[in-house]
């Protein structure tokens, strides 16, 4: 009697392609024990890394509103990153690495998922050579496939 093997469902464990969305996964940096924050202390423009250098225990600013004079207490490093520093010229310039400039462009944009032929065509570089490097063995700051939940 002849039996046909039927595979075992397996994870799909997809290849990501050029059209697969990206962006930062915030609980890598949890799984790792690492501390975010540091890293986005280096990303921060000059202005802020002197404001939160004074305040390095707390990820809580008081935010005043140019226009309104409205002060808010906001989540400090990720909030002064999308609205100021993100906004300032040479934030995403060709002295950074291909790793950093995609790191500051999720966290300029408020971590919308981006495909690498998006990517490449805010930074300038071939798409194939950002899927190369985002979809490698090792997970680069966390930059990860978005996924579909
Ligand atoms: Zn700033």
């Amino acid at each position: 009697m002849s039996r046909i093997t039927v595979p075992l469902s397996l994870p799909t464990l997809v290849k990501p392609t050029l059209d697969t969305p990206f962006r930062i996964d915030y609980e890598w940096w949890e799984r790792k024990g690492l501390h975010i924050g540091m890293e986005l202390r280096a990303h921060l423009c000059e202005e802020h890394r002197a404001v939160f250098r004074e305040h390095f225990d707390t990820e809580k600013i008081d935010w005043v509103d140019a226009r309104t004079g409205e002060v808010t207490q906001v989540d400090g490093l990720q909030h002064v990153l999308q609205i100021h520093c993100s906004k300032q010229p040479g934030y995403v310039s060709e002295h950074l690495s291909l790793v950093d400039a995609i790191f500051r462009i999720f966290l300029a944009n408020g971590n919308t998922p981006l495909t690498c032929q998006e990517l490449g065509t805010i930074v300038g570089q071939p798409p194939d050579k950002i899927l190369r490097t985002l979809a490698g063995r090792q997970v680069y700051k966390g930059i990860r496939p978005a996924r579909n939940d």
